[in-house]
């Protein structure tokens, strides 16, 4: 994938997780023919930036000697499964998610849209539901279940199915329309046509885990990541110390009990003001923004409450959080202020300037924690 400053070279490690062995290699590569900060994304996978076209076939046989990327980058483009992180060795998420990835890359494959991803969230208590995916996989007393995203109600199978039976469910929305031009989603079919009964026979569990912060999680230690940002060498440190679950709350699950490294760039406190920003690239990395939003989101995070959410997008895109918040959007004009809704929502103030934007944010959060 181009970018503006080189190519993008996505990484999903196995049932999301990196070996120790995997890190330092990856970190390594990242230093030698990336950009030497890599990111996290929402959804668990690892970008290397910035890499030169002339080195990308270098990097891609590199990292498939880490056994990092597939032979085929068709078949590993469907290869979206995330993975709940705190399973322990009696937990079968980690076989199941293999198994499941396994199904995706056999040529038999349903040829699923690039977006469309899966959820083992196989844990206690389901923890990704507010992760993006099309297919979720639960825990249940009877074994598995297995139902659409938008839906409250699927199908359960025996541990042993249920990768087979997701992939039935992949089939099914293809079927029924819902990638008429190679693109669509679980959620939007279901608002079109109804989930046939067949597949609705038991309800999922209604308690679910809200959002993990960082700090000590059964398995380790959850760190959070300015942004999802992961400068190679804080990679390499991180994996001295375990091996390294990938998440989408743009944090990592360190394996194991041993200290962390004492870094700036971790969050390891579960009030820190800056897992409270989202931001895209901005300028100077991405071509379509209308100015910087990382220092101005860092910036901002004091003024945003415990429970809120502040999203800075240098345009209309939002590519770092597609969903409602209070969204800064940076214009050619100055900063557009959206008090609850998208990057593409209709702004309640245009055209502000940095103290004014201050002002309308303090008033905002302040307003809201009086409701
Ligand atoms: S939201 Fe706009 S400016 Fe930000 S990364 Fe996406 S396309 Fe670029």
């Amino acid at each position: 994938m181009a970018a503006c400053d080189g190519l993008v070279v996505r990484v999903r490690p196995r049932a999301g997780r990196l070996s120790q062995e995997q890190a330092q290699g990856l970190a390594q590569l990242a230093q030698r023919w990336a950009h030497p900060v890599l990111e996290l994304t929402n959804r668990a996978n690892l970008q290397l930036r910035g890499v030169d076209p002339t080195h990308h076939a270098h990097l891609l046989g590199a990292l498939k000697d880490l056994d990092l990327v597939d032979a085929d980058a068709e078949r590993e483009a469907l290869r979206n499964v995330q993975v709940q992180p705190f399973w322990d060795a009696a937990d079968p998420t980690p076989d199941l998610a293999l198994q499941l990835e396994g199904l995706l890359a056999r040529d038999d494959a349903p040829a699923l849209p690039a977006k469309f991803g899966f959820a083992v969230d196989t844990g206690p208590v389901p923890c990704l539901r507010e992760a993006y995916a099309d297919i979720r996989l639960e825990r249940h007393a009877d074994g598995v279940l297995v139902y659409p995203d938008g839906a409250l109600r699927g199908v359960v199978v025996p541990a042993a199915d249920a990768a087979d039976t997701a992939l039935l469910l992949a089939r099914w929305f293809l079927q029924a329309g819902g990638a008429p031009a190679g693109r669509g989603r679980m959620r939007a079919l279901l608002q079109r046509i109804p989930l046939p009964a067949s597949w609705q026979v038991a309800p999922r569990w209604q308690g679910a885990q809200s959002r993990p912060l960082p700090g000590w999680h059964q398995m380790g230690h959850l760190v959070g990541l300015v942004f999802g940002l992961l400068p190679a060498v804080t990679l390499s440190a991180l994996a001295t110390v375990g091996a390294l679950r990938l998440t989408p709350w743009r944090c990592l699950l360190v394996e194991g009990d041993a200290p962390l490294p004492q870094l700036p760039e971790l969050i390891t406190k579960a009030d820190d003001a800056r897992l409270r920003v989202d931001a895209c690239t901005g300028v100077p990395g991405c071509e379509q923004a209308a100015g910087p939003t990382r220092e101005l989101a860092l910036a901002l995070a004091p003024l945003v409450p415990p429970g809120r959410r502040l999203h800075v997008s240098g345009c209309t895109k939002g590519c770092a959080h597609p969903r409602p918040a209070v969204t800064v959007v940076a214009t050619r004009h100055g900063f557009d202020l959206i008090r609850h809704g998208t990057a593409a929502g209709v702004p309640d103030h245009t055209g502000l300037d940095h103290d004014t934007l201050v002002h309308q944010l303090q008033q905002s959060f302040s307003h809201a924690a009086h409701l």
